[in-house]
């Protein structure tokens, strides 16, 4: 079935071995959400190959690692280094649509209908637009805000999710849409197997039938600890209770869920659950990318920066049950980094601060796949090959994607006013 892989070693579309040796030198590296140490991070082969911390004695900088100063060395001592964050849930092909609908709505339903009777121009015109092309965009969204794994809700694009997409898009889980929308669910559930997570859109509204839609599951026999619900708003006590008897995970996607519903998870049971991932959604519905949402669950829900940085790190792959060290920063793992300046703040405050134009570069599996233009000369020449000029709301930036192609085909359908979950892009 669409969206489901068995082997590990599929578990997203990238290969751990498509880069050469390199090593990030000096950085302030974030070992968690709180704890930041100097160190020099080697890669090889696209994973971390050894992380070593700067001796305490040192005077001054000095590189730990004698590798510094060779060709393939990057010096960010002036720099934090920050795991690839994990987006636990978008729809990529929808990123260029503009928030459609007049909610608040009682459920996700109800805004489907509304938006097809009332915008059935903007749903027609956009969805002309090739859908590799979408997707792409989709990705480079998430590339801006230093989302480097995107759990994709919908079918595995084979075609387009290859190792040229600047992303990576987890590959290994099974799914339905909705109870509402979902086909073969009792199929797509039993063939989920039982090390990845079955995940669906659930208790989508405010009303009483998205409150009962888990009593529902439950009965089907489909709720257990493999599964994820996303959204997750009508809960009640009883709902949130038995979720968590279960075993089950959660995604919140808070700024979508304002726009459609008028309202989101509660923010203490948000901050209590146990297994919980940030998602941002898509356009669609959202209010830009995960860095605002992360932003939003710091500063309206008042959740502590710690707490969130989580639910798109280490705690996002956790629920997503993703294996190769995605959303951390340690030996043997995956070599996805953001790089964003040092202003003496912990990681979590960092981020919560953060918005895309404080992503400096990105790297996706030892690969520079985004970087701004005053520390692009900090990386070897080599790794600069490839990278197109985009501009973002007036901010340019390099990214690892056609975009002059991309750009140039999207306008012959859209016109020149291209915006990328409410940002305008220009080349
Ligand atoms: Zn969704």
């Amino acid at each position: 079935m669409p969206g489901l892989a068995t082997e590990f070693e599929s578990a997203t579309n990238k290969s751990p071995s498509r880069s050469g040796e390199l090593t990030l030198a000096g950085g302030y590296v974030a070992f968690s959400a709180d704890e930041v140490a100097r160190a020099d991070i080697q890669i090889a082969g696209g994973r971390i190959r050894n992380i070593t911390k700067m001796g305490k004695n040192q005077g001054g900088y000095r590189s730990g690692n004698k590798a510094s100063g060779s060709p393939t060395t990057v010096k960010l001592s002036r720099f934090l280094i920050l795991p690839g964050l994990v987006n636990a849930h978008d729809h990529l092909e929808f990123n260029l649509f503009p928030q459609l609908g007049r909610g608040p709505y009682r459920n996700a339903s109800l805004w489907a209908e509304d938006i097809h009777r009332s915008d059935g121009d903007t749903i027609r015109n956009h969805s002309a637009v090739p859908k590799a092309l979408r997707l792409w965009w989709g990705g480079i969204k998430n590339l801006l805000c230093g989302a480097t794994t995107v759990c994709h809700h919908n079918p595995f694009e084979d075609e387009v999710f290859d190792s040229s997409f600047p992303v990576r898009v987890v590959r290994n889980f099974g799914w339905t849409h909705s109870l509402a929308f979902g086909r073969k669910i009792s199929a797509a559930f039993r063939v989920t197997p039982d090390s990845a997570p079955f995940i669906l859109h659930l208790a989508e509204g405010t009303d009483a039938s998205s409150r009962d839609e888990i009593f529902t599951l439950d009965k089907l026999g489909f709720l257990d600890s493999r599964t994820v619900i996303v959204h997750g708003v009508g809960l009640d006590q009883d709902g949130q209770a038995l979720l968590s008897r279960r075993g089950a995970a959660i995604i919140w996607c808070p700024t979508s869920n304002g726009f459609t519903l008028g309202k989101t998870l509660d923010y203490g049971y948000a901050s209590k659950a146990r297994k919980i991932a940030v998602g941002s959604d898509s356009a669609l519905t959202s209010r830009g990318d995960l860095i605002d949402e992360v932003k939003f669950a710091t500063k309206e829900g008042g959740l502590s920066p710690s707490l969130v940085y989580s639910m798109v790190s280490d705690g996002a792959a956790d629920v997503l049950r993703l294996k190769n060290g995605e959303g951390m920063l340690r030996e043997g793992a995956v070599a996805d980094f953001i790089i964003m300046a040092w202003r003496g703040s912990s990681p979590a405050e960092t981020l919560a601060r953060a918005t895309f134009k404080d992503i400096h570069a990105v790297v996706v599996g030892g690969q520079l796949n985004l970087v701004t233009f005053p520390i692009a000369g900090l990386w070897p020449e080599a790794m600069l090959e490839g990278l197109e000029p985009i501009t973002i709301e007036g901010n340019q930036r390099w990214v690892r994607a056609p975009v002059s192609e991309l750009l140039a085909a999207t306008k012959h359908h859209l016109g020149n006013s291209i915006r990328l979950a409410g940002k305008r892009v220009t080349s």
